[in-house]
C-alpha cells in the first residue's frame, strides 16, 4: 500500500501544465499566476499627503515653538484628485487633504489639529519644526515600477487583487481552470429533498465538495447520483469524461460486490495507476489516467472522500494549474488532550484549534461522522500504534476556503 507521499508523487508525474489565459483581475481569486506581473507605475503613483493638513517648506518652520509660532499665508487649495496648480514659495503653504498630490516645493505636511487656522486672514500658525517628508507618501516608496510583484505558480487572493488594481492593470495570466466533475455513486443515495424509504440516504458528498474544488482553481460540474451497476458507472463515467478534465468519483472504490468505479473506468478505456493509501480515513483511494484526464476514486464515507480530497486531489488540482504551494496550510499547536493512533496506518484525525491554539479532538473519529467533520478546522497527522500526550506541540493542517 503506498504512503500519502508516494501516492501523491505518483499522481503530479501524471501532470503537465494546464495552458494559461487572461483573466479579469476582478475575477481571478484562487487562480495560479502563469506568467509574473511586474509593475507598470510606481506606488505611490505620486508624492502625496498622507494627512489632512497644510503642505509646507520644512525649512519655513525651522525654529518653530509655542512661544514663537510661525505664521504660514494660504496660499490655495488641493483636493484628493486636484492637480498641483500652485508652486509653493517660501512663507506660504497649500491646504492639503489625505492623498492630495504636493505641491511642487513642499516637502512635508502638518496636520490640521496642530495648527490654528486663521481664515480670515488666511493664516496657519504653526507652533512646532517638521522633518522634511514628515506626513508624506513618497513615490514608489511601496512598488517600485519594474519590480516583480506575482510570482509564476503563485495563488491569487483579495489583497494580491487590490494590488493589481492599484497598479492599473485589469488582466491578469493565468492556468486554465480544470473542469472537475462530480460524480456520486451509491443504490442508497437520494437527492436531498427526495424522499427517503428505509435503508437510503442523503447523498452529501458532492456539496460538499463544490467550495473546496473552487477554492483549488477549479470548475465543479455535479452529475446525477449513479446506480450501483457496471453499465450505469461506465455510462456516468464516459459522460463525464467527455465533459471534464478530471472526474471525482465517491463510494464504489472498496472490495464490495457493487463496488464498480475501478472495473467501469478500465471498460471505457482508463488506466488504474494505484489503488488504496495507507492512512486513516481513505485507505480504498484510486487514481487512474484516461489519455490526458485523471480519475480520483474517493471513498464513498464522506470525512473519507473529504481527508482523501484535501491529502491528494487538492494538491494535484493545484499542481496541474502551476502552483508552486500545494500544501495545506499549517500551523504548530498546542494539545489540550492525548490523541491516539491504535492502528497501523496513519491516522489523520479530526481536531478543533480554539482561539488560543489549543487543539481537541472534535469527536467521534469515524469515516462516517460528518457531525465531528463539521466540528473541525483542523487534522493532526498521527503515526501509527501513537499517542500524542497533552501538552505536545502538533502540527495542524487547515483548511480555509477564500482568504
Ligand atoms: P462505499 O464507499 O460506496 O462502500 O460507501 C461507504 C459508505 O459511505 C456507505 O455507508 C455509503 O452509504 C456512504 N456513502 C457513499 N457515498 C456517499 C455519498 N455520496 N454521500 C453520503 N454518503 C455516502
Ligand atoms: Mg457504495
Amino acid at each position: 500500500m503506498l504512503e500519502v507521499e508516494e501516492a501523491r508523487e505518483r499522481i503530479f508525474d501524471c501532470l503537465s501544465t494546464l495552458p494559461s489565459e487572461g483573466a479579469p483581475v476582478s475575477d481571478a481569486t484562487g487562480r495560479i499566476v502563469a506568467e509574473p506581473v511586474v509593475a507598470p507605475v510606481d506606488l505611490p503613483l505620486f508624492d502625496n499627503s498622507a494627512m489632512d493638513g497644510f503642505a509646507v517648506r520644512a525649512t519655513d518652520l525651522a525654529g518653530a515653538s509655542r512661544e514663537k509660532p510661525v505664521a504660514l499665508r494660504i496660499a490655495g487649495e488641493i483636493a484628493a484628485g486636484g492637480s498641483p496648480n500652485v508652486k509653493l514659495k517660501e512663507g506660504r503653504c497649500v491646504r492639503v487633504f489625505t492623498g492630495s498630490i504636493l505641491p511642487t516645493g513642499a516637502d512635508a505636511v502638518v496636520m490640521q489639529e496642530e495648527v490654528t487656522v486663521d481664515e480670515r486672514a488666511a493664516n496657519v500658525l504653526c507652533f512646532e519644526s517638521i522633518k522634511p517628508w514628515e506626513n508624506v507618501r513618497l513615490r514608489g516608496e511601496d512598488v517600485k515600477k519594474g519590480a516583480a510583484v506575482l510570482a509564476k505558480g503563485e495563488r491569487i487572493g483579495a489583497t494580491a487583487i487590490g494590488l493589481l488594481g492599484a497598479l492599473g492593470l485589469k488582466e491578469v495570466s493565468v492556468a486554465r481552470r480544470p473542469v472537475v466533475g462530480l460524480l456520486a455513486t451509491g443504490n442508497e443515495l437520494r437527492e436531498p429533498g427526495e424522499s427517503l424509504e428505509p435503508g437510503t440516504i442523503y447523498e452529501s458528498n458532492r456539496a460538499m465538495l463544490l467550495e473546496p474544488l473552487r477554492a483549488a482553481g477549479a470548475l465543479p460540474r455535479s452529475y446525477a447520483i449513479v446506480a450501483d451497476s457496471l453499465r450505469d458507472t461506465s455510462k456516468a463515467l464516459e459522460e463525464a469524461f467527455a465533459e471534464c478534465d478530471a472526474v471525482i468519483t465517491s463510494g464504489g472504490v472498496s472490495v464490495g460486490q457493487y463496488d464498480f468505479v475501478k472495473k467501469a473506468f478500465e471498460q471505457i478505456g482508463g488506466e488504474l495507476n494505484f489503488w488504496r493509501v495507507a492512512i486513516k480515513p481513505g485507505k480504498p483511494f484510486v487514481f487512474g489516467r484516461c489519455r490526458e484526464k485523471l480519475l480520483f476514486g474517493l471513498p464513498g464515507n464522506p470525512v473519507s472522500a473529504f481527508v482523501t480530497f484535501l491529502l491528494l486531489v487538492r494538491p494535484a488540482l493545484l499542481r496541474w494549474q502551476g502552483a508552486n504551494q500545494v500544501d495545506l496550510p499549517g500551523h504548530p499547536s498546542r494539545l489540550a488532550e492525548s490523541l491516539a493512533n491504535r492502528g497501523d496506518r496513519r491516522h489523520f484525525m479530526r481536531v478543533h484549534v480554539d482561539s488560543n491554539g489549543e487543539v481537541r479532538s472534535a469527536g467521534t473519529q469515524a469515516s462516517h461522522a460528518l457531525g465531528s467533520l463539521a466540528a473541525a478546522n483542523g487534522l493532526v497527522d498521527v503515526a501509527p500504534n501513537t499517542t500524542l500526550q497533552k501538552g505536545e506541540t502538533v502540527r495542524v493542517l487547515r483548511w480555509e476556503w477564500g482568504e
